[in-house]
């Protein structure tokens, strides 16, 4: 071993006491491979730091030796930015499970104060201990943590009410490229004292430093909650349900989730106990819920209501409600069995776009056109968060096709149809990537998706905070 990698990690070994330092290939191999499978890498060893003071001596540490830092929180990211490249051997990957603390519930001023290690249910849970809800609710919140959800700018499936990560965040504590730990951790609702910096943490996809804490906005608890599945003909009707819901119930509306039928269908194949509300009525099907105040009977009727008017009106062709908590539950488990379900079912090509709101339909109708060369092998899948007009748009191919295709034919094929999809994203006016992040999934696309002074200014603002590019390298933006 070179001295240089020798001394520091006995430099590293001092500073992280014998538990936080894993060296051995084998402990560390779940830190080197991404959610998917699909992605490998190497590093030097994997740092777990259990004090914000200890994750700014390993960066300065780091820093001194000219050693990339790789940021990584519960591994659940979909675009690669958590994962070393195979050409960064000699990285650490800093891995933040352990600082898992929730610092501090303000009822008043509605917040709570979390280390970034903390899983979202673990954030959720504080909340709920407090008669609080944090809102942020993805299918991997037992996973994934508080510093990922902001570094990837998480979305989800209550953004149509609460926003996304980026509204959620007050106040940011992080250590930046040098070692230096940033205090940002306040509670202000207003401050308006200048660049608004802790922004520039939130969807970093940690190019700019580590995420340590954050202070996080809370809500009232819902007491009731009322959930619709929506058997639609075609998606072109959502966006109208969607108004016609809107102008109802106004901002009771949480969720508007829609999924194709062959979607739901892999879902059905592949996880047992799940079953169609609807008995499989719908080429698509909407699933909605309202949270309140008020009576569990006040919100059932309102749903009810708007369900019966877009039935008459020709927007929606069945629907059922759930009457219990446990029917709830059985709906929304299956549209969270959905990321499973896929990966069990074949290899998936998958995008995750968004688009304005009443051109979804729209989209996926080109989408299928422009890639009918594509699809005679795969299934074409579309489940998403349509009230913020971000679609899940997948081409699953059965394993056996994919696996007997040689490598370079499984690049071109997924590169090909990725840009089919992207292109027609951005020919509506829309976006590569809703939620996901950019890591290095998408990172030369957004080359060609971003307007050049728009790069220019993000390039600008790397090179400030980390000139020497050693944090996350390779992610977000071109070496
Ligand atoms: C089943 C499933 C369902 C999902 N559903 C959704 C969904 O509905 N909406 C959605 O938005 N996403 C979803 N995701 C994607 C993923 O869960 C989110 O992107 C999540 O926010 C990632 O958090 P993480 O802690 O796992 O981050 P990681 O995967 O560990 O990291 C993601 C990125 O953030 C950086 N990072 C992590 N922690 C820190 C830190 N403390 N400081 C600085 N940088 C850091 C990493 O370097 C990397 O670039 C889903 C994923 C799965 C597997």
């Amino acid at each position: 071993m070179p001295k240089k990698r020798a001394t520091l990690l006995a430099e590293l070994r001092g500073i992280l006491g014998p538990s936080g330092l894993v060296e051995d290939a084998g402990e560390m191999a779940p830190f080197l491979g991404d959610w998917w499978g699909k992605r490998q890498g190497s590093a030097l060893a994997v740092a777990r730091p259990d004090t914000v003071e200890r994750v700014a001596a390993v960066v300065a540490c780091c820093a001194r030796a000219g050693i990339p830092i790789v940021p990584q929180g519960g591994n659940t990211g979909l675009c690669g930015g958590a994962t070393p490249r195979p050409e960064d051997a000699d990285c650490l990957v800093v891995a933040l499970g352990r600082l898992r603390r929730i610092r501090a519930v303000d009822p008043y001023n509605q917040t709570i104060t979390a280390d970034a290690g903390c899983t979202l249910a673990e954030v959720q849970a504080a909340a709920a201990q407090a008669d609080r809800l944090f809102p942020l609710s993805l299918g991997s919140e037992g996973s994934c943590q508080i510093g990922g959800n902001i570094s990837t700018n998480a979305g989800g499936t209550a953004v149509l009410r609460y926003g996304t990560m980026r509204d959620l965040v007050l106040g940011i504590e992080a250590v930046l490229p040098d070692g230096t730990l940033w205090h940002g951790l306040r509670g202000l609702r207003k401050d308006n004292t200048g660049y608004d910096l802790k922004q520039l943490f939130i969807g970093a996809e940690g190019t700019l430093g580590i995420v340590t804490g954050a202070v996080l906005k809370l809500f009232p608890r819902p007491t009731s909650h009322a959930t619709a599945w929506v058997a639609l003909d075609t998606l072109d009707q959502a966006p109208v349900l969607l108004a016609l819901t809107r102008s109802l119930c106004g901002e009771r509306i949480t969720s508007f989730e829609v999924c194709s039928r062959s979607q739901l269908n892999v879902v059905y194949r592949n996880i047992p106990d799940t079953r169609d509300p609807l008995d499989g009525e719908g080429d698509w099907v909407a699933l909605i819920e309202l949270a309140d105040m008020a009576s569990d009977a006040e919100l059932q009727g309102l749903l009810e209501q708007a369900m019966g008017r877009a039935l008459e009106e020709g927007m929606a062709i069945d629907a059922a409600l759930a009457s219990s908590q446990a029917q709830a539950q059985a709906i929304w488990r299956i549209r969270h069995a959905v990321s499973g379900a896929n990966v069990r079912e074949g290899y998936s090509v998958s995008h995750d776009i968004s688009v304005p709101i009443a051109a979804v339909g729209v989209f996926v109708r080109e989408a299928r056109e422009a890639l009918r060369e594509y699809t005679q092998d795969a299934l074409t899948l579309v489940v998403g968060h349509a009230g913020d007009g971000n679609l899940h748009f997948i081409l699953l191919f059965p394993h056996a096709v994919w696996q007997a295709l040689i490598p370079e034919t499984r690049e071109t094929r997924a590169a090909g149809i990725t840009a089919i999809v992207q292109r027609t994203a951005l020919a509506l006016g829309g976006s590569i990537s809703a939620e996901h992040g950019i890591g290095v999934a998408h990172r030369d696309e957004l080359q060609a998706a971003k307007p050049p002074a728009e790069l220019a200014m993000m390039r600008a603002i790397k090179h400030a905070l980390d000139p020497r590019g050693l944090m996350n390298p390779g992610k977000l933006l071109q070496p």
